[in-house]
């Protein structure tokens, strides 16, 4: 039974929770909303890949710069960029003998084997592994596209959906066969998502130092929910 003292607190603390989402949806005219402000209050997934833009930030690799954050329940559960191992020299001080040598001897997508930089969604799921936090059924919001190794991994991981800023696509062979299956191939993976693939369309300011490869906006939809939204 709630004492009197408990019901006067509880409608002290309605009105004062009323009062806050007034002042929420009504903006001080004095104080314009920054544009970024009002993205994230209307849409969640604006305000999580904002945070994954903060997040690759950190990102120290001489190709792509990457950040992805991993989401449970609408709360962030681990996060990565992309880069050299810890306690080893960075990719940007030539720590990464593949990275180093990118466009000329390896092609993006290209080369994995002797690259010894971590992908951002690597980072976030093995930051999770680390710190043992559950990633079944988690969203993946990155700022690139899943390469075809993190989208196999994320695949495995039971990550249901995926939200992506930029595009990322294998280069091609020269054999266009050989473009076609690892076309298909990864096609394959990117349906196997539950919740699906989504392209997240808004601003980044930081897309020139982010991308080192400028490519279509969007390459394809499915119809397993690789789709704009
Ligand atoms: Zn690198
Ligand atoms: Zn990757």
């Amino acid at each position: 039974m709630p004492t009197k003292a408990g019901n006067r607190n509880g409608s002290r603390n309605q009105k004062t929770d009323t009062a806050r989402a007034k002042a929420a949806a009504a903006p001080d005219p004095g104080r314009p909303e920054p544009v970024a402000a009002r993205n994230a209050r209307a849409n969640r997934n604006m305000y999580f890949m904002a945070i994954a833009m903060a997040v690759r930030l950190r990102a120290n690799c001489r190709g792509n710069r990457v950040g992805a954050i991993i989401v449970q329940d609408h709360r962030i559960v681990s996060t990565g960029y992309n880069g050299t191992p810890a306690n080893m020299v960075n990719c940007l001080d030539d720590g990464c003998y593949r990275c180093a040598n990118r466009d000329k001897a390896y092609q993006s997508g290209e080369a994995y084997d002797l690259c010894i930089c971590v992908h951002a969604e690597q980072n976030a799921l093995l930051a999770a592994a680390r710190f043992g936090i559950a990633v079944e059924g988690s969203t993946v919001y990155t700022t690139m596209r899943p390469c075809f190794g993190c989208a196999k991994e994320l695949l495995q991981a039971n990550v249901l959906s995926i939200y992506y800023l930029h595009e990322w696509i294998p280069s091609p062979h020269e054999d266009p066969v050989k473009t076609e299956k690892q076309r298909a191939q990864y096609d394959k993976l990117m349906t196997r998502f539950p919740g699906g693939v989504h392209h997240l369309r808004m601003d980044d300011p930081d897309y020139e130092w982010a991308v080192s490869k400028k490519g279509p906006t969007v390459v394809s939809t499915d119809v397993h929910g690789t789709q704009d939204v």
